[in-house]
């Protein structure tokens, strides 16, 4: 599918940035693309190079510069620099934006995704869609539903630490936002 030589038009470079960017990592959740986190808005091309919008996940998150930079490292890598970040932060990140494949990968990681419980086969009743508070987290090890916060906050102020009555494997959970 993709052109050995360099993309020629800014409709293929395009294309390029974006599979480019999703083999950037999130510094945070390594399991995750910045693509798959849903923080990639656009690939604008503009007369002076490439501009890619990002929004940043949690404002407290201090990995935005991170992010940054391994962005415009992996692009200009691929070629297709020069570019340059532009951060929009309306409307705000959500948790909504992470990929129905980003979601998978937080499970196989063994971090719960946030929203509604995606577990394999399990239906969600539409009614706890929205009510996420009451919504129990499923283990992301053995899927119990079983599981008791052990504190607000885990390794990084995006995810709480849980853990599983069942298996008793503590895991973290990436809060919905
Ligand atoms: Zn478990």
């Amino acid at each position: 599918m993709t052109p050995m030589r360099p993309p020629s038009t800014d409709e293929a470079r395009i294309a390029r940035a974006w599979e480019v960017l999703g083999t950037v990592l999130d510094p945070e959740v390594p399991a995750l693309s910045v693509c798959d986190l849903g923080i990639v808005r656009e690939v604008v091309p503009q007369p002076e190079g490439l501009e890619i919008v990002l929004t940043p996940t949690y404002s407290g998150c201090p990995a935005t510069e991170v992010i940054e930079r391994s962005v415009l490292d992996a692009v200009e890598a691929a070629g297709l620099g020069p570019a340059h970040v532009t951060l929009r932060r309306a409307p705000a990140w959500t948790t909504d934006w992470i990929s129905a494949d980003g979601k998978r990968k937080l499970r196989d990681y063994g971090i719960a995704p946030p929203g509604a419980p995606a577990l394999p086969g399990g239906a969600v009743p539409i009614r706890l869609v929205r009510r996420q508070a009451a919504q129990p987290v499923p283990c992301p090890h053995c899927g119990s539903a079983r599981t008791e916060q052990l504190s607000a906050f885990g390794a990084t102020a995006c995810k709480s630490l849980y853990r599983c009555l069942d298996c008793r494997e503590p895991f973290e959970h990436f809060k919905p936002l």
